[in-house]
């Protein structure tokens, strides 16, 4: 089916692009839901900030996590009010915490001191959460290390967040992201009802536990269904938070969201053998969309027309005069791969065009969408109906 679209949307755009169906969009919303019954979704704006996945997303009822000024902007240039918007950016510039708080929004991350009274001098009286660490296990792009807390330190900034005349609502972590094991949400939920427990004792009435993102994208390895996690999670949470009145639960799914509506098509652009090495250099590389495979990140690639072929290694490698550029080291591609050859990478949706450079004044993927293509069979429809 994405094979016709393919060749539909090469009649109007040129490769590399992202060719994206936004029904998908809208059924990953509406399993979220029904997995996560107890919990608002937050989409996490960063992994694909189209203002039709926007348009979409808010029209759905979902809420936002945004991590500067400019994602707001564009948020409220749709309609979105800050009302539905989260900060969850915890290395936030002083101006766009203010900017959000004019704006509507009051709700922050934080995870040090300087943090919260940035918030509590720009954003006065706000709810903030504070970020807890995980160790980003069984993620396939950890986001541990450069964010997050750890318990301990977690209570005291949310007591110092109470002193500033913030207000301490709760906790949030991420489990890294494309995370493959349920296990993982579990583990720091039962992290979260140990700080809400100790909260208590102190004085604090802690109402709030972001979950996060990671849920992960079919790729090369099998995955948990959205099913299973949200039940580990709704287990977790009844275990370890039961205590809490009126406990308000946060997801915010980037990659899960995204990641499966769409497919960067590329195209082979040279193949060559140097010293004993074969490689493929294709339109669109590590500064064109495919930033995540600099730390490995597999994709499933198909080399369309040649999906049954016999296959042999290669280097695959970007556009570009770096030789950074190089999307993998190792992989197999079909043995009679050769020029202009049209490359996809499946369920490429998230973390692809959001990441794009014009380095070597090389045009970065575009978006396609499925939608527009068919406005475009139907105006080709009429226009046949009128002529015959
Ligand atoms: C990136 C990010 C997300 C989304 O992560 P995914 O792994 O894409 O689901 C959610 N929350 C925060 C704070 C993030 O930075």
């Amino acid at each position: 089916m994405m094979e016709y679209w393919i060749r539909r949307a090469l009649e109007v755009v040129k490769t590399p692009f992202l060719l994206f169906d936004l029904s998908v969009v809208e059924k990953k919303y509406l399993e979220m839901k029904a997995a996560l019954k107890k919990a608002d979704i937050y989409y996490a704006v960063k992994a694909n900030s189209h203002p039709r996945i926007i348009s979409l997303l808010a029209r759905l009822g979902s809420n936002f996590d945004v991590a500067s000024k400019g994602e707001i902007e564009k948020l409220l240039a749709l309609g979105v009010d800050g009302k539905r918007m989260s900060f969850g950016n915890t290395i936030k510039r002083e101006e766009d915490i203010a900017f959000a708080y004019k704006n509507g929004i009051r709700l922050f991350a934080v995870d040090s001191e300087m943090e919260v009274e940035k918030v509590a001098i720009n954003a006065p009286g706000s709810f903030v959460f504070v970020r807890v660490e995980t160790d980003g296990a069984d993620a396939d792009w950890p986001l541990s290390r450069k964010f997050g807390t750890n318990p301990e330190h977690a209570l005291q900034l949310l007591s110092y967040a109470s002193k500033m005349k913030l207000i301490p609502a709760g906790l949030s972590f991420h489990v890294g992201s494309q995370n493959l094991n349920p296990e993982s949400w579990k583990k720091a939920i039962e992290i979260a009802g140990r700080v809400f427990k100790k909260a208590m004792r102190s004085g604090l009435n802690l109402f709030l536990l972001n979950v996060g993102g990671g849920f992960p994208v079919q790729h090369t390895k099998p995955i948990p269904s959205m099913e299973e996690i949200g039940k580990a999670i709704e287990e977790a949470i009844d275990e370890n938070l039961w205590f809490v009145h009126n406990l308000k639960v946060i997801a915010e799914p980037g990659r899960y969201m995204v990641g499966e509506a769409g497919w960067l098509v590329t195209k082979v652009l040279l193949k060559s053998e140097r010293s004993g090495e074969k490689w493929v250099y294709i339109d669109a590389g590590v500064f064109h969309g495919l930033a995540e495979t600099i730390q490995n990140f597999e994709y499933e690639i198909r080399v369309l027309g040649k999906e049954r072929e016999e296959l042999e290694e290669y280097h695959l490698a970007g556009p570009t005069c770096d030789s950074v550029d190089v999307i993998y080291d190792r992989i197999f591609l079909p043995k009679s791969i050769t020029l202009n050859d049209l490359v996809c990478f499946i369920n490429a949706g998230a973390y692809t065009v959001e990441y794009n450079t014009r380095f070597n004044g090389i045009e970065p993927p575009k978006m396609v969408f499925i939608e527009e293509l068919t406005e475009i069979s139907i105006e080709e429809k009429i226009k046949t109906r009128v002529l015959d």
